[in-house]
């Protein structure tokens, strides 16, 4: 029976970057993996999909080219070259995915198949089996389907099927508003798809400040992306060769053909076929239970990455599964463990405009019953989306009341998630509003939209 320090389950982003970390602190590691080297980011998720997103946003640019004097013929998507690029960058030497060779050279041993517990400390993986004093789970999630009638019948895809299809459909409904469905939206709609996005809520991107998502409404809505809130999918059924939703909307109902249906509904943790029950790893429906160690209910087991459900997030992934490579092996190597802290992990939709924010929304703020003010600027308050012709945009904080530190920052507009990460290391830090305020910011770019909020908390005093 081969033996490790340690093993870690799933070579997804959270697994790659616990088996990097342990490697580096020295310690000998097995990575067990069933399906794909590097997991959904590089090959499935992340990566494909702003890769898509590229050629929807190279599209839209060629067609507003006459905004700024250019003059050049209605554009058109090769749907083949689309996908043969977005391949090449899935499938290159340059990306973040992992390879065997590349493995091996790191001193990383590699188990293909499913690997399961036999006790606290084995794992079986097809006919071999590998024991190490410690584990992590890092198996990721997996893409949930809606229980609607008729469904599975009828057919639908998702985002690890949307580089497969040999052409594009003429229309599609996209099930799900969250980031998923709302950046695939802005994939397929400008290439040509008549899509019709339907959130369960009345806003897309439920989870962040309203004010950025009903913004978002409007901007989807004026991209030519039919949007349908408040409604539930109650059945499916296939009418020749279209697709048809029974969507209720309050008492009412209605149907919707299309020739696709894309599902994007969430991601739940993926703990079947473990055995993690069977040696004391609790879970619920939301992930592992986990501490602030990212230790499990087991000893000796710790768990990073989507799994948990803390923050289903790359970044939350890789800094989770650090933690957890370092916590398994601090006793080891003579450190002493580390926490988590998640109070500041930044959050980018890539759709356009893009939308990033960081912290607390106002509604959080309103059911926490915290003492705080908000401000907000509009992107046409600065020059830069003026010159650029990136008018629609809004930046908003919230700050405590009493400390000035920010709560919660929120920003739709161009450049978003760049932005964003300007107010991130504030809030790390716990730097008072007024920082921004009286930092000059050069001119003229999308950052001075900061300021412009800033100055606004500030009553203006150094405006
Ligand atoms: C369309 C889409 C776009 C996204 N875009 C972004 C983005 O822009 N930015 C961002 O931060 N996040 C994004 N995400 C989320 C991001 O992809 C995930 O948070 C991240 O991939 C999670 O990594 P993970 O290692 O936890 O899980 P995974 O990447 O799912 O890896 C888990 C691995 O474990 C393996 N495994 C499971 N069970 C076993 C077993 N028993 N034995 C062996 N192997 C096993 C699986 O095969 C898999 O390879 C996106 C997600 C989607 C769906």
């Amino acid at each position: 029976m081969a033996k490790f320090d340690l093993i870690v389950l799933g070579s997804g982003s959270a697994g790659m970057s616990a088996a990097r970390r342990a490697r580096r602190l020295g310690a000998s590691v097995a990575l067990v993996e069933k399906d794909i080297l590097g997991g959904e980011c590089p090959n499935s998720a992340c990566v494909p999909a702003k890769a898509l997103l590229r050629a929807a946003e190279s599209i839209e640019e060629v067609r507003r080219a006459h905004e700024f004097g250019i003059c050049v013929d209605e554009p058109c998507a090769n749907w083949s070259a689309v996908r043969r690029r977005v391949r090449g960058i899935v499938g290159s030497d340059e990306g973040e995915s992992p390879t065997e060779e590349r493995l091996q050279k790191q001193g990383i041993a590699l188990f293909r198949g499913e690997g399961a517990f036999t006790s606290g400390d084995t794992i079986r993986v097809g006919s071999r089996t590998i024991t190490a004093p410690r584990v992590i789970v890092a198996s990721g999630s997996f893409d949930a389907v809606p229980p609607i009638e008729g469904l599975q019948d009828t057919g639908f895809i998702n985002h690890k099927d949307a580089l497969g299809l040999e052409k594009l459909p003429a229309s599609m409904a996209i099930i799900g508003a969250g980031p998923v469905g709302v950046e695939f939206a802005q994939i397929f709609a400008p290439l040509g798809v008549r899509v019709t996005l339907l959130a369960s809520g009345p806003l897309p991107l439920p989870r962040e400040d309203h004010t950025i998502s009903r913004l978002l409404l409007e901007c989807l809505r004026e991209s030519g992306v039919r949007v349908q809130t408040g409604v539930r999918v109650e059945r499916a059924e296939k009418r020749g060769a279209l697709k048809v939703l029974a969507v209720a909307d309050g008492k009412q109902q209605h149907e919707l053909e299309v020739e696709e249906i894309f599902v994007a509904t969430g991601h739940p943790p993926f703990v079947s076929g473990m055995n993690l029950k069977g040696i004391g790893v609790e879970s619920d429906k939301s992930g592992i239970t986990v501490n602030d160690r990212l230790g499990t209910t087991a000893e000796h087991i710790w768990a990073a990455g989507d799994v948990t459900g803390v923050a289903l997030y790359t970044h939350v992934a890789s800094y989770q599964a650090k933690l957890a490579a370092h916590n398994a092996l601090c006793e080891q190597f003579g450190l002493s463990p580390l926490q988590a802290d998640y109070r500041v992990i930044p959050r980018v939709t890539f759709c356009r405009p893009e939308v990033a924010s960081v912290g607390l929304t106002e509604e959080d703020c309103l059911v926490q019953e915290l003492k705080y003010r908000a401000a907000q600027a509009r992107f046409t308050d600065i020059e830069r989306s003026v010159i650029s012709g990136e008018r629609a945009g809004l930046a908003k904080l919230l700050v405590e009341e009493g400390s000035g530190q920010v709560l919660g920052a929120h920003v739709i507009g161009a450049r978003a998630g760049e932005l964003i990460h300007e107010i991130a290391p504030l809030m790390q830090n716990r730097v008072p509003v007024s920082g921004i305020g009286c930092t000059i910011h050069a001119f003229p770019t999308f950052s001075e939209v900061w300021e412009a909020v800033a100055l606004k908390l500030d009553g203006g005093a150094n405006g």
